[in-house]
């Protein structure tokens, strides 16, 4: 189950809650979940995410739901949705009829309704990411500090062939997480605990963070599972309309699925403020997710194709154009890139903002510039370090 994997959470989700269900921001906070602001270059500060657990931020919303006048919660399986004389009024849940104005399909990556939508739109994305992780929960113990951070919400640092990140989350729960190619068969024993904390004892930063002196293991070593780029069009039945991972999702690495499940819900409701049909609101909504969301998934597909690629040893391909990731990365050699990078990274301009700064970064690279990797193992030493864990045959 997703809700017990590593999660963090960008601004758009305690801002979108603000705006639209402050008592469920409140029940969040009520529940520990931290603000974290962060200072401007002007010395103004702004929100830059909230520290929660994933299962906290459900209870949370739970909660809250249910406290809410005018909400009936019903909880059953959605087995069909459905439809009379081409509109969707209503669905069938546990062999039940629960008619409706308006159905939303927030049924998620998985959800079965959402791939019966689908019937291939070929302008749909999907792509395996090549990408496989695991993670486990840990607490800081009473009074300890945390441990190192490449951001005020994460640490998040590439190696030589893999990926690590540490989410603070509330209350001092955090979470270590190691990425790397799902190709890459020899890193896949770091789903067993021995080999993980010898990993995480082996690389500088995680050693840092679960040293048995500062923190604690709450979970066993999850392992994630399939991982995909995904957009789907909207079905284009009225009365239907999907929101969510039902719509979108991407690689969990760079934290964007929630933050686009609100930028969704804040452009939905919007539409409905303003007057649109409900019965037929996924069509301009579907309009807008096109030009809203599509552009973070294909954008997913690209930086993570090329991750891959260089996690195996390809090196940069100058002759085509530089993926988002790179061009970002290059700030670190120009600054001026930074002029164009700000929105990107913060999810408030889509990508193609980014490729004003394409010459500057091509620039950096040509001249033999390339990112450092975090002080730590290559994937062949952290190989190694997993193979001293097993039992000798
Ligand atoms: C390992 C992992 C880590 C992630 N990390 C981050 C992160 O750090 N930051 C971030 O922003 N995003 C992250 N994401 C993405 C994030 O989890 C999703 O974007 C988010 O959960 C989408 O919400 P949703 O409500 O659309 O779908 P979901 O949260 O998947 O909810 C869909 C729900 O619908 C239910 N359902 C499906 N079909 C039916 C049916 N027929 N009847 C009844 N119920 C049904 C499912 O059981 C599920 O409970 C991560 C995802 C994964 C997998």
């Amino acid at each position: 189950m997703q809700f017990e994997h590593a999660h963090g959470f960008r601004p758009q989700v305690p801002m979108m809650l603000q705006a639209e269900w402050p008592a469920a921001l409140k029940g969040w906070q009520d529940l520990e979940a931290r603000p974290v602001e962060a200072a401007n270059p002007d010395g103004s500060r702004q929100l830059v995410g909230m520290l929660s657990r994933r299962s906290t931020f459900e209870r949370a919303l739970r909660g809250a739901a249910e406290m809410q006048s005018g909400l009936t919660l019903r909880a059953g399986h959605v087995e069909e949705l459905v439809v009379e004389r081409g509109r969707v009024t209503g669905a069938r849940v546990d062999g039940a009829l629960v008619e409706a104005d308006l159905v939303v399909d927030a049924s998620g990556r998985a959800g079965r309704l959402g791939r019966s939508r689908a019937s291939g739109d070929t302008r749909d994305l999907d792509g395996d990411c090549g990408l496989a992780y695991v993670d486990r929960t840990y607490r800081l113990r009473p009074g300890a500090e945390p441990g190192p951070m490449s951001s005020p919400i994460a640490y998040v640092a590439e190696f030589d062939g893999y990926q690590c990140l540490v989410f603070l989350h509330e209350a001092g729960h955090f979470s270590v997480v190691v990425v790397r190619p799902t190709a890459d068969a020899a890193l896949k024993d770091l789903r067993l605990e021995t080999a993980f904390e010898a990993a995480c004892r082996a690389i500088p930063a995680l050693a840092e963070w679960t040293h048995p002196d500062r923190s604690q293991p709450t979970s066993p070593v999850l392992v994630g599972g399939a991982l995909r780029n995904v957009y789907r069009r909207q079905a284009g039945t009225p009365g239907l309309v999907a929101v969510g991972d039902s719509v979108a999702t991407t690689t969990p690495t760079r934290g964007r699925g929630i933050a686009m499940a609100c930028m969704q819900v804040t452009a939905l409701l919007g539409l409905l403020d303003e007057g649109a049909d409900p019965v037929a609101v996924a069509e301009p909504f579907g309009a807008w997710c096109d030009r809203a969301i599509e552009p973070w998934v294909a954008d997913h597909i690209a930086i993570d194709g090329g991750m891959v690629r260089r996690w195996q040893g390809e090196g940069l391909d100058l002759n085509v154009p530089l993926t988002s990731d790179l061009i970002a990365d290059a700030v670190q050699a120009d600054p001026r890139i930074g002029e164009h990078a700000g929105g990107y990274f913060a999810m408030t301009a889509l990508p193609e903002t980014l490729r004003p700064a394409e010459p500057l970064a091509r620039a950096v690279y040509l001249s033999g510039w390339r990112p450092a990797y975090a002080p730590g193992p290559t994937r062949d030493e952290l190989v190694d370090v997993i193979r001293a864990t097993e039992p000798a045959a």
